[in-house]
């Protein structure tokens, strides 16, 4: 990892903080931008509020409204709003987190055989910088999980369907606290930034809330904002959330329908998988290359733990149970995209690990060697594998979580769109994202990326695209 390989320069900031100036953003960037900012909010009420209110039926409030049946202000009349128990739950979920994570210093790697965690270093920052992380997101995932288990079996302090049972509630406290954290870090980039070299400045002031300024905000030597916010308190939820709703169906029905478990069971692999993978989490885009902003803050409080659980939200009031061809064609569907998003990451990583001195499907690696410059001007080398996983296209991990991504999807069946809305919009991120680091990768490595792409011609699906 080093440099934005955008047009930038050093520039003086307001505070006397030293950081980077990024070229202007283009009107379409920022368009985008003002967009997201004014309707993301407004597009996660409505799918939760579309199963409170219709069913999970996304048509039916949009033709109630273009009927005149409903007006916004009756839909919104009828949401449930902000509660004191909302907030008190809330607030005792991310203090458990914030605890978990700063005081319990990782165990779990001495007993684990393979688990790379404790104190580990991230990855080299655009000024220079490496950064120590403590990676305890598994063990907190244990403890949570444990903690949950006990309460519904022995203590019954609270229902194992709370979270269901607040929903909107939360989704509003979750909006307070998504907002505050971005707001805090925007503000602490100009006046108080961990690192000001780090800080990146586009002379827009809404696309600098929203992609953010500093790279690693931090409060005291520990707190991560990027490593705490991206991995807890939304992604260890997301197993509870879904463990929430499986015991609503089975207050409300009697039963859990196999499409619950199926969901539960391939999300939960992938949850398990993050955390598991957490120090190599370090290396990848978001905390290598983002900056720390609204994108990410808002987006890991808000949009993570309500819109990637809607398939579990939707069985809750429409209850799928699958035959058993589908059943199975889901779970080879999810087992195998799994397969190829793990292991082409661990292929890269390996490949990069050992320089290139490893077998990858049997073989000694074929790569492309290419050589870049840093920000300060030196020139250093690196290398392009275009064999296993990444000799078939560019990022066949994408394609493996798109894969998994479908398969929870079709674990609803096929009657309503609701429970798709996620495959849209992992198609829709993993794409851009694509484009985004191949616009970077290209700046970098300039014709050594072209001889890259000449030899793997394929992004995403070979032959297609
Ligand atoms: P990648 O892990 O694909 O990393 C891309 C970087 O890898 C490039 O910038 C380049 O970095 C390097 N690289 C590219 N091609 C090669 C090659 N052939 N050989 C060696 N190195 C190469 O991207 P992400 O960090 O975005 O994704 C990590 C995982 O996280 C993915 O599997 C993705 O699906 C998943 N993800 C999931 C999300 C979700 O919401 N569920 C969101 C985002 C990601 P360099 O500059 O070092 O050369």
């Amino acid at each position: 990892c080093t440099f934005d390989w955008t047009v930038c320069a050093f520039h003086q900031g307001s505070g006397g903080s030293l950081g980077v100036l990024c070229r202007e953003v283009d009107w379409f960037s920022l368009s985008g931008v003002i967009l997201l900012l004014c309707t993301a909010p407004f597009q996660v009420f409505f799918f939760v509020m579309a199963c409170d209110q219709y069913q999970c039926s996304v048509t039916q409030p949009l033709v109630e409204l273009y009927s005149g049946e409903a007006t916004l202000g009756s839909i919104w009349d009828k949401a449930p709003s902000f509660t004191w128990t909302a907030a008190q739950i809330y607030t005792a979920w991310v203090s458990l987190q914030v605890v978990l994570y700063m005081c319990v210093p990782d165990i779990t790697h001495k007993f684990l055989p393979g688990y790379s965690g404790g104190v580990q270093d991230g990855a080299r920052t655009p000024a220079g910088l490496i950064n120590k992380y403590e990676i305890n997101g598994l063990q907190s995932w244990l403890i949570t999980h444990a903690l949950w288990y006990a309460n519904a079996k022995y203590f019954h302090w609270f229902s194992p369907t709370i979270i269901f049972d607040n929903w909107i509630p939360l989704l509003w406290c979750t909006n307070i606290l998504g907002y505050s954290v971005s707001t805090f870090a925007f503000i602490k980039a100009y006046l108080f930034p961990t690192n000001a070299e780090d800080c990146k400045f586009t002379g827009n002031v809404f696309y600098n809330y929203m992609m953010g300024i500093e790279f690693n905000p931090r409060i005291g030597k520990w707190f991560d904002f990027k490593l705490f916010f991206n991995g807890r308190p939304g992604i260890v939820a997301w197993t509870l959330i879904n463990l929430s709703y499986a015991a609503k169906q089975q207050e409300l029905y009697g039963y859990v329908t196999n499409s619950m478990i199926l969901v539960n069971v391939l999300q939960g692999i992938y949850v398990l998988d993050f955390f598991w993978n957490e120090a190599w989490y370090l290396k990848t885009i978001d905390i290598c290359h983002d900056h720390f902003g609204w994108y990410l803050g808002w987006g890991d409080c808000v949009w993570l733990p309500f819109l990637y659980t809607l398939q579990g939200l939707y069985l809750v009031y429409n209850p799928v149970q699958l035959s058993t061809a589908h059943a199975a064609a889901v779970l080879l569907l999810g087992l195998t995209g799994y397969y190829i998003f793990r292991s082409a990451n661990h292929q890269k990583d390996l490949f990069r690990r050992t320089d290139g001195k490893c077998s990858i499907w049997g073989k000694k690696p074929t790569f492309i060697e290419c050589a870049y410059r840093s920000a300060d001007g030196c020139l250093h080398h690196s290398k392009l594998m275009t064999s296993g996983f990444w000799g078939v296209a560019r990022h066949l991990n994408y394609t493996g979580d798109l894969m998994g991504s479908l398969a929870y999807c079709v674990a609803c069946g096929f009657g309503h769109i609701h429970p798709y809305f996620y495959i849209f919009y992992m198609t829709i991120l993993l794409v851009h994202r694509c484009v985004r680091d191949e616009h970077r990768c290209r700046s970098k490595y300039g014709k050594d990326w072209k001889r890259y792409t000449d030899a793997v011609p394929y992004r995403l699906l070979p032959g297609i695209f």
